[in-house]
């Protein structure tokens, strides 16, 4: 099994990457952001958990998001690997996904990060928010806290990888091919 964790700041372009390396890899890509949307859209009592805290740029509550991890892995017993794209968000939801994968008898391998400057991030969000119908895109104050909220709460889930070596820092300004080609140097290591 190979399990990759896609990080990086709201805009870094990780569900596009992540879109990317699932196809090439063959691995299954868990977005929480995504499952959240659905959830929000078909009004279950899960999407009536998150929606006030996504609307407003805050984190889901990590005992709701963990919850709903655990079970979309279960969904997916055949899986060669996963590529986990806006989780793990806190230190707690990494222990979670340790130990998760755990009785799979599998680890995470590798944290891959995408680095990419705070303003082109602005600029970024704002141009996805006049097509991906995102409510949280449409407002620059809600971009910039949801990054203000990256520094403060997530970006330090880094050091808990960087602790193991299996932290991997990827510039993630360019063309979308050419950071593949980036994320792909990294992830052909482990196949
Ligand atoms: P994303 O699509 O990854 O940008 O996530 C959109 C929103 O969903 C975030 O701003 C959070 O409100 C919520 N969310 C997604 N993933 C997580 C997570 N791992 N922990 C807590 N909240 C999350």
């Amino acid at each position: 099994m190979i399990n990759l964790v896609l990080f990086g700041s709201p805009g870094a372009g990780k569900g596009t990457q992540a879109n990317r390396l699932e196809e090439k890899y063959n691995l299954i890509h868990i977005s929480t952001g995504d499952i959240f949307r659905y959830n929000i859209k078909n009004k279950t009592d899960l999407g009536k958990k998150a929606k006030s805290y996504m609307i407003k740029g805050q984190l889901v509550p990590d005992a709701v998001t963990i919850k709903m991890l655990g079970s979309e892995v279960e969904k997916n017993k055949d899986a060669k690997g996963f590529i986990f794209d806006g989780f793990p968000r806190t230190t707690a939801q990494a222990k979670a996904l340790d130990d998760l994968l755990a009785q799979k008898n599998a680890v995470v391998n590798a944290m891959l990060s995408l680095q990419v400057d705070d303003e082109i991030l602005v600029k970024r969000l704002l141009e996805r928010g006049k097509t991906s119908g995102r409510k949280d895109d449409a407002n620059e104050e809600i971009i910039r806290k949801r990054i203000r909220i990256y520094y403060e709460q997530t970006d330090i889930v880094k050091s808990y990888y960087k602790k193991d070596d299996k932290y991997y820092r990827i510039d993630g300004v360019g063309e979308i091919e050419e950071i593949t080609a980036r994320l792909s140097e990294v992830v052909d290591k482990f196949i």
